[in-house]
């Protein structure tokens, strides 16, 4: 067996680490990769308000993910204190006495060499592999190498590679203003946005496409439709343009879920349901569109709730949460007897516009038979009293 170790404070990994190792894989005919983030890095210090050890872990294992010639290990991250290569490959070497280990470096690392602890014991046990750009580095690269060679009887190579011309402090920073996806695996930006690492923002594109890969075609101009809307009420009425956007993208993507399948997810995320909610799609869908959007792309409270009560509304709702609900409601692409009106109301009186929604609601659902939900009525009794009280004062 033939190995790579590549180690590194992988804060955050990202596509150039993961191209880089898959091309000493192919080129220097390794059998598999190890990705070793460090537990406690000895040259440098991890960025605070960086994800701890484990973390960075699992955010190798979803950017490795489906990449069979890499292995993720935790050897650096559960040995105490500073986190030293040495250390690492005299385990690695008492763990597999027949392997023979090459150890992948980074340009930067590569410079600094001869000062790492114990690095002519490093020498002697595994083979080096040098990252190089071809057009840029590989001269002084081979040049460093040679001097290895001659010095200290290395067995070194360089392995010519892409390196992503961008620092981890600027990725780190970009992930925030919800740019940088490209330079990610997409397992691995999902993963980032899920647990929101790095005050990760999604990038728009990048969550719409995942929103509406999870409707029918057919509604994808309604959630078009109620995205624009949500955005025209939020700067109508001061609320969070980017809270807006993102719950209007994401309000609907469990709308096309079987019955069984909504009681699945509620069953996952430990959610009770009334009487009435057991048995009815329709009203499940917010209820599990608010619990998905949360456990897979890490929305805020906000968001949550503003998708939760999207179709039932609820007394006292926040501004948010009616934004969304009208912005459902009066989207482009509604055409219904009362759109004009409640278009109007919308950008007049919001509180008028959610009591004339629950009560278009309402009447429709009496059309059809249907029980109305116990908290539409009681948010129509509550509208109906603020707006009385209020054109009372
Ligand atoms: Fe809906
Ligand atoms: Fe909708």
């Amino acid at each position: 067996m033939r190995i790579g170790i590549f180690g590194g404070s992988f804060n955050p990994p990202h596509l150039g680490h993961i191209n880089s190792a898959e091309t000493a894989c192919r080129s220097l005919g390794l059998d598999k990769v190890l990705l070793i983030p460090a537990g406690i890095p000895p040259h440098k210090r991890i960025a605070s308000g960086s994800p701890e050890a484990g973390m960075r872990l699992e955010l190798l294992k979803a950017a490795s993910e489906g990449r069979e010639w890499a292995e993720c290990s935790d050897i650096e991250i559960k040995r105490p204190g500073a986190s030293y290569t040495i250390d690492t490959i005299r385990e690695l070497k008492s763990r597999m006495p027949d392997a023979q280990f090459v150890l992948l470096m980074g340009t930067d690392m590569i410079a600094t060499f001869e000062q790492w602890k114990s690095f002519e014991e490093i020498i002697s046990l595994v083979e080096i592999g040098a990252f190089a750009r071809a057009d840029k580095d590989e001269e002084t690269i081979r040049k460093k190498l040679e001097e290895l060679r001659e010095k200290y009887g290395a067995k070194a190579s360089v392995v010519k590679t892409q390196v992503l011309e961008i620092s981890s402090t600027e990725l780190r920073s970009l992930l925030g203003e919800r740019k940088g996806r490209e330079f990610f695996p997409d397992s691995e930006y999902s993963f980032i946005i899920k647990n929101r690492l790095y005050g990760a923002r999604p990038d728009y594109d990048w969550l719409r496409a995942k929103a509406y890969a999870m409707l029918k075609p057919s509604r994808i101009p309604h959630v078009q439709g109620a995205e624009k809307a949500a955005e025209e009420l939020a700067l109508r009425w001061g609320e969070d343009i980017d809270e807006a956007k993102t719950a209007a993208i994401l309000h609907d993507i469990t709308k096309k879920l079987s019955l069984q399948e909504q009681l699945l997810i509620c069953e996952k995320y430990d959610i009770m349901l009334n009487y009435l909610e057991k048995d009815s799609a329709k009203l499940l869908h917010p209820i599990t569109g608010a619990a998905v959007s949360r456990g897979e792309f890490g929305v805020s409270d906000a968001v949550y709730s503003a998708i939760r009560w999207h179709t039932t509304g609820r007394p006292q709702m926040t501004k948010l949460e009616k934004v969304v609900y009208l912005a459902d409601y009066i989207e482009p692409t509604r055409d219904f007897d009362g759109i004009d009106t409640i278009r109007k109301l919308a950008f007049e009186d919001m509180d008028e516009a959610v009591l004339y929604g629950l009560g278009l609601t309402a009447e429709s659902l009496r059309e059809k038979n249907d029980e109305i939900h116990p908290v539409s009525l009681a948010a129509a009794e509550y509208y109906s009293r603020l707006c009385r009280n209020r054109s009372g004062a």
